[in-house]
């Protein structure tokens, strides 16, 4: 059966490091719209054009524009036994999308849960790290509000499908967690 698999949570939680990690333990693809936005923003295409400005304010980029790259990707031959989705979707609207496009479009909704200090400063060393333009100390308060205003209604909306995973230690200790609540499930 098509595992299809939804990360949630703040940014910094560490949606991105758990999806790579089960991505691989799945064999089933990764799909994050950050990365396939960034991409977009990197090589200078129109879409990368139109969103450079949005995603620099850490703002969320419109759920038409979104919605269109996902149901491209996830009509790949690579996402047929199933997909991990992480950053998609961000809003109701852009859920209710996804479940008009794909029937049972999200089996597993993996909540990942971390204290406000600590997302801020992961996400601060992760400006020093990697260089994110969108990982200053001001875009990063606007994404954190973004997420609890646009973002954590999602969590009612799928209901009994949310497995809580404290995202709180290591990777190893986090992924264990993941392993052991899908397990479960
Ligand atoms: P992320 O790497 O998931 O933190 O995404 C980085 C930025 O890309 C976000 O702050 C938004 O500007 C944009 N973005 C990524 N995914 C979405 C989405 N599903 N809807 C709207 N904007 C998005």
């Amino acid at each position: 059966m098509a595992r299809r698999i939804l990360f949630l949570g703040p940014p910094g939680a560490g949606k991105g490091t758990q999806a790579a990690m089960l991505s691989r333990a799945l064999h089933i693809p990764h799909i994050s719209t950050g990365a396939m936005l960034r991409d977009a923003v990197a090589t200078g295409t129109e879409l990368g054009r139109k969103v450079e400005s949005v995603m620099a304010a850490g703002d969320l980029v419109s759920d038409d524009l979104v919605v269109a790259i996902v149901d491209e990707r996830i009509n790949q031959s690579d996402a047929n036994c199933g997909y991990l989705l992480d950053g998609f979707p961000r809003t109701i609207a852009q859920a209710e999308a996804l479940n008009d496009a794909v029937v049972n479009a999200i089996g597993t909704v993996v909540l990942l849960e971390a204290d406000t200090d600590e997302l801020v400063a992961r996400l601060l060393k992760r400006a020093e790290e990697e260089g994110r333009a969108d990982d200053n100390e001001t875009t990063i308060r606007r994404r954190l509000e973004v997420y609890h205003s646009e973002t954590e209604p999602l969590i009612d909306f799928y209901g009994d499908a949310v497995i809580r995973v404290d995202g709180m230690g290591s990777i190893e200790e986090v992924f264990a967690r993941i392993m052991l609540g899908l397990a479960a499930n």
